[in-house]
């Protein structure tokens, strides 16, 4: 499933290209999760004036409204010049003066959605409850411990749950938990300020370094599922049940929660 990073990735490869392109055309394939919201031809002759990420949503602006595409669980995107003839996957496609967006999404979990602004209720739906921009300065040590303070769950499952800090997925979660040592079942109301810090700077690090590492190798991510992520490949605990820690040694762990397998060293991540 695409990622934060993956999604940050793609915004990457073609938010310059894009911008100041005209809306030539736009071709629908099979229905998506959901449904765009407007008739085709109303995107017509608008502009695209950037590609914002908010979650693992881009926000295409349009100098009138935006679009919000969601990759879902198999989507990806193409921008180029020119493009093979649309397959049985391809189920969005926008022809602009700058080339050629489309979205090939598989099992049609993912979504393009037009909204008339961001605070619009089409967009406020998708966007309203999503937490803190892990990569953006309004991720603060101090809100961040303040929202974890009102919660009482697993700090694994919080951060998963997307209301505190956004974007935070099962692998990232459990590789930030174990550089911050913190053990992935404790309650996030209990974690102390200095705790608190050490895993805000964990999460940047982790996604930084994914989204560096995408960026790295994106020539292969439009052809990527995304199932795995490039970041496992040196994973600190993803993924490692059974293998040493790569710190102290002792045997990694793996337990459910939630239905999403977390995986800590019980060294390093004492409590
Ligand atoms: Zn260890």
């Amino acid at each position: 499933m695409p990622e934060l990073p993956e999604v940050e990735v793609t915004r990457l490869s073609f938010a310059d290209a894009i911008a100041g392109a005209k809306v030539l055309s736009v071709c629908l394939g099979k229905a998506l999760r959901w449904p765009l919201g407007c008739a085709t031809t109303q995107l017509v002759g608008r502009t695209v004036l950037a590609v914002r990420r908010r979650g693992k949503y881009l926000l295409i602006d349009l100098d009138h409204g935006l679009l919000l595409l969601h990759l879902g669980m198999s989507g990806s995107v193409r921008f180029a010049k020119q493009l093979p003839p649309a397959g049985v996957h391809d189920h969005f496609e926008m022809l602009t003066t700058h080339g050629i967006l489309r979205l090939n999404d598989p099992r049609r979990f993912g979504a393009v959605v037009y909204a008339d602004s961001e605070d619009a209720p089409e967009a406020r739906k998708l966007l309203g409850k999503l937490g803190m921009e892990p990569l953006s300065d309004d991720f603060e040590v101090k809100q961040f411990y303040a929202g974890l303070k009102r919660r009482k769950a697993a700090i694994k499952q919080v951060l998963l749950a997307g209301d505190v800090v956004v974007g935070v997925g099962n692998i990232y979660a459990s590789e930030a938990l174990f550089l911050a040592g913190i053990r992935p079942t404790l309650s996030a109301a209990r974690l102390t300020r200095p705790r608190v810090a050490k895993l805000h700077a964990a999460i940047q690090d982790v996604l930084q370094r994914a989204v560096a590492k995408g960026g790295s190798t994106l020539r292969d991510f439009s052809s990527a599922s995304g199932e795995n992520g490039y970041f496992q490949l040196d994973a600190m605990v993803y993924g490692r049940e059974g293998q040493a820690c790569r710190v102290c040694g002792t045997p990694i762990k793996s337990l459910r929660q939630g239905q999403r397998s977390t995986f800590y060293c019980p060294n390093c991540q004492k409590a």
